[in-house]
């Protein structure tokens, strides 16, 4: 069904509806959203879906990034009604005028690009930039992992450690530099990186390179006495363990102080109370410290006097309406409603604004046709009996629509992969939890990621993609 997308005309008897992101929150908005109800405007510098839980596998090129990207345009195409997409930042948002200031930061520009965007109703889905706690060194010298440009820069310096590494009559000191692989932040996004590391090393990389494996070292640095620490002890312990069986090195309750072009400083925290500082020469530096808020949201928290104490993101209320504002709604990682900044919680927050918009709209229509009929039965003088019935039924349905139930996360579970083919999953099971590791659990982490890819292509792609590299090897082309 290749129909062209429908032509966006604004109508002037409906709200404007902005939603700033194309990520897990803003995409589960727009999947469900009815958006013959609104003129829909959405705004992102990023024109595609990032399915981010299969990042980890890109950096290594278990799964090519393309795989997990969905084109937004591909998505508003089903819309019953026409959306408008701007690839672009929203750069600074005006609750009192009503409009948002966007910027085109892409390469290419034409004669336009900055202009304003007014908003009748405005859902901020922007997710969040990496922390890096003003910690020296960090930008300039390490990997983030977020986003596509960041795996497919990890991709490329893992093969160029490695290439230099294995050039004529380089110095073993040097080698076992470039062969040190380092992530800091102990969290799930540390975790699988290294896990998939590791099985890259082990499956393609030795046998590639050989001269080379003896020097190939992953150390994960973490600053709490444990890694993930999100998921139950038992998890904990078999995480650990693996990556000890798996010859990863974990570093924790060690604090990354300061950060050089060719090393770590670390503070390590002995058992005796007492402090160590050390020096980890690196090739590769993969900065994995969570979340920091964005300079967008900060200007607009710095705008509202009811967000004087906001410090992680917009505080929202329990329907997910930024605090002190009447028409602005957050969700996902840059809003603060209480839960954890994850994908489940970003989509099923976005899935409730869709359904509270919907109503909302029902809602109105309701209310019009209501004061409708009161007023044709006003000139009728009051008999007719056919539109009373109308208007009672109307006003019965208005009474169960306008009850909406607030915003309840519901968890289903947490899942991580930790590399040689484990996982480990707490999941919510009948009323109980169940805590896995192992083999199996990894098939279940492959069932369910699959089944959570957004189309059908996307599920195909990695399908192949694991095909590809199970049977050819991972490609270690440097592009
Ligand atoms: P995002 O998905 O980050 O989307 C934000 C959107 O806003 C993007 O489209 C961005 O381009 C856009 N944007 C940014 N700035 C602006 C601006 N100024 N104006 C307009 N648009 C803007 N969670 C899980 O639950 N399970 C997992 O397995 C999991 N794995 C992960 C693996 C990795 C490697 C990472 C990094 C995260 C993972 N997460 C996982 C966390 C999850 O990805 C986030 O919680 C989720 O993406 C948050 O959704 P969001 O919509 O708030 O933001
Ligand atoms: P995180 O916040 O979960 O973990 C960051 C870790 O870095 C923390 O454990 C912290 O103690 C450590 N740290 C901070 N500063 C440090 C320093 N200077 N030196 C050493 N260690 C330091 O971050 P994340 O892993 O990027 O995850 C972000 C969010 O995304 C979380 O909510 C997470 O649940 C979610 N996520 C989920 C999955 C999954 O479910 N599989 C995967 C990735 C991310």
């Amino acid at each position: 069904d290749r129909h062209p997308e429908p032509q966006f005309e604004p109508d002037p008897s409906k709200k404007t509806l902005v939603i700033l992101g194309t990520g897990w929150g803003s995409v589960a908005l727009l999947k469900k959203l009815d958006t013959e109800n609104y003129n829909v405007v959405v705004v992102s510098p990023r024109n595609y879906f990032l399915f981010t839980p299969l990042l980890p596998s890109c950096t290594t090129g278990t799964i090519e990034h393309r795989s997990i990207m969905e084109p937004v345009r591909a998505i508003l195409r089903h819309k019953k009604a026409a959306v408008k997409f701007y690839e672009a930042e929203a750069s600074s948002i005006d609750p009192d005028r009503k409009v948002i200031k966007v910027v085109d930061n892409s390469e290419i520009k034409g004669a336009t690009s900055e202009t304003e965007i007014p908003y009748d109703m405005l859902v901020i889905g922007v997710g969040a930039e990496n922390a890096t706690f003003g910690i020296p060194g960090v930008r300039e010298n390490s990997c983030f992992l977020k986003e596509i440009g960041d795996a497919q820069q990890i991709r490329k310096k893992i093969m160029d450690c490695v290439e230099t590494a294995a050039f004529k009559g380089q110095t073993p000191e040097e080698v076992d530099r470039l062969m040190h692989m380092v992530v800091v932040g102990g969290g799930p996004t540390g975790v699988e990186f290294a896990g998939e590391l590791q099985d890259f090393f082990e499956e393609d990389i030795k046998k590639l390179v050989p001269e080379i494996s003896p020097h190939f070292k992953v150390t994960l640095i973490e600053a709490l006495p444990n890694v993930l620490p999100s998921f139950s002890k038992q998890l904990i312990d078999y995480t650990e363990n693996t990556f000890r069986e798996e010859k990863i090195d974990i570093k924790t309750k060690t604090m990354v102080k300061r950060v050089t072009d060719k090393t770590v400083e670390a503070e390590i925290s002995r058992p005796d109370g007492g402090k160590e500082r050390v020096e980890i020469p690196y090739g590769l530096l993969v900065w994995a410290t969570g979340n920091a808020v964005r300079p967008i949201v900060k200007d607009l928290i710095s705008r509202i006097p009811a967000q004087k104490d906001s410090r992680r993101g917009l505080a929202v209320n329990e329907y997910l309406v930024v605090q002190g504002t009447r028409d602005i709604w957050a969700i996902g990682d840059c809003a603060v409603a209480g839960y954890a900044p994850t994908a489940q919680v970003a989509s099923q927050e976005g899935n409730f604004l869709g359904r509270l918009f919907n109503n909302m709209a029902k809602t109105e229509n309701h209310e019009a046709r209501i004061q409708e009929l009161s007023s044709k039965m006003n000139l009728q003088g009051g008999n007719s009996a056919e539109a009373a019935r109308e208007i009672e039924s109307l006003e019965k349905q208005l009474r169960r629509m306008k009850d909406i139930k607030p915003f309840r996360y519901s968890h289903q579970g947490s899942l991580a992969y930790i590399g040689s083919e484990k996982a480990v999953a707490d999941v919510s099971w009948w009323n109980g939890n169940l805590a896995t590791g192992g083999s199996l659990t990894y098939l279940f982490w492959r069932s369910a990621y699959l089944s959570m890819c957004f189309s059908t292509r996307n599920r195909v792609l990695v399908i192949l993609d694991w095909l590809k590299s199970k049977a050819f090897g991972r490609d270690v082309s440097r592009e």
